[in-house]
């Protein structure tokens, strides 16, 4: 970090600001200019916020030269992280393929789903029970019974089981039961979360970005959990808001090359919430493997017109089937590979 100060800045000044700097552990290096000074911090500038710095009187302003994260920064963990979801790998070159229902309905629709998908490739269920619903009107989820559900599926298919953790109680229900912790778009952002979730949860943590969040915002909520000892995290990048009212959101396929080039976790692509439209799934799938995304996050419904959540943007069964046979095809092409 860079702090430029006043041409007006004396030497009382720079003894407070280094004195101040100092005291957290850092270490300075002053550059006298001809008509500027500025001091060079120097060690893990993580904890300094240049916002604070500013306001002292004599300092002009504050650049920072590196991210404000560490663990999650590829600068500091060249290689790609491979995270383990109970036997499936994902990340550097292997594909996570999770598909399921939006919401767990009954037991005959996850297992019917989970068969299905099971059969055209993928390798990890999902199918939601806490549901985060704009309308408190909307169905909920099942709940903790929908959690049995899963495990039932699972014990039929062996498909680890992927399901979205909204309240910090459940997180031991979650260590028992589920293999891949989602946090969802709305809770990106809510850090007490995301601090039990790093501190608490044992299993890897699938973290989709904040309909509005910059790259930044993720990785730094990517930041809180990691640095609350849970090191296992996928991105996941599920659509944007912008100006658009055609799709739901819109698909920010760029996420995948400039976050793989400042992180080293696996990023994974969820196109259906993305489009909001089911026929919108498969291009935008294919795109995002082209693109080097780590997986596809997919919503399959046995009956999309009777869903009782997000049946616009499900694949009908035959349709992920016919997509993984594409997607397959791509992989080999890019070199992927998985199990
Ligand atoms: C979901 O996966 O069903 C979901 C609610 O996702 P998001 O948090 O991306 O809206
Ligand atoms: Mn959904």
């Amino acid at each position: 970090m860079i702090v430029v100060l006043k041409q007006s800045a004396q030497k009382k000044d720079i003894e407070r600001l280094t004195n101040q700097i100092e005291k957290q552990g850092l270490n300075t290096s002053i550059v006298y200019g001809t008509d500027q000074t500025i001091i060079g911090i120097i060690g893990d500038t993580t904890i300094l916020d240049p916002k604070t710095i500013e306001v002292d009187e004599a300092v002009d302003h504050v650049m920072r030269v590196s991210e404000p994260y560490k663990l999650a920064n590829r600068a500091f963990h060249p290689e790609d992280t491979i995270i383990d979801v109970a036997g499936v790998k994902i990340g550097g070159g292997h594909l996570g393929f999770i598909a399921g229902p939006c919401s767990v309905e009954s037991e005959e629709q996850i297992i019917e789903v989970a068969k299905s998908v099971k059969a055209s490739g993928a390798n990890i269920l999902r199918g939601g029970a806490f549901k985060p619903r704009t309308s408190p009107y909307s169905f909920q989820g099942m709940g903790s019974t929908a959690l049995d559900l899963l495990l039932k599926a699972k014990e039929v298919t062996h498909l680890p089981i992927c399901t979205e953790l909204m309240d910090a109680s459940y997180i031991p229900l979650f260590n028992k039961k589920v293999d891949l912790v989602q946090i969802g778009t709305r809770n990106m952002q809510n850090y007490a979360l995301l601090k039990k979730v790093g501190k608490e949860v044992k299993k890897p943590v699938l973290l989709k970005r904040g309909q509005s969040a910059t790259y930044e915002e993720w990785i730094m909520a990517a930041e809180y959990i990691m640095a609350n000892g849970n090191k296992n995290v996928i991105l996941c990048e599920r659509g944007i808001r912008t100006y658009e009212t055609y799709t739901r959101n819109t698909l920010d396929l760029q996420a995948i090359p400039v976050l793989k080039k400042l992180t080293h976790l696996p990023i994974i692509i969820d196109p259906s919430h993305a489009g909001g439209k089911w026929w919108l799934v498969p291009p935008m799938a294919k795109a995002s493997i082209a693109a080097g995304c780590d997986g596809l996050m997919i919503e399959v419904h046995n009956d999309p017109e009777k869903a009782l959540s997000d049946g616009p943007q499900s694949l009908r069964p035959e349709k992920y089937s016919s997509l993984m046979e594409d997607i397959k095809k791509l992989s080999t092409i890019f070199g992927k590979s998985y199990e």
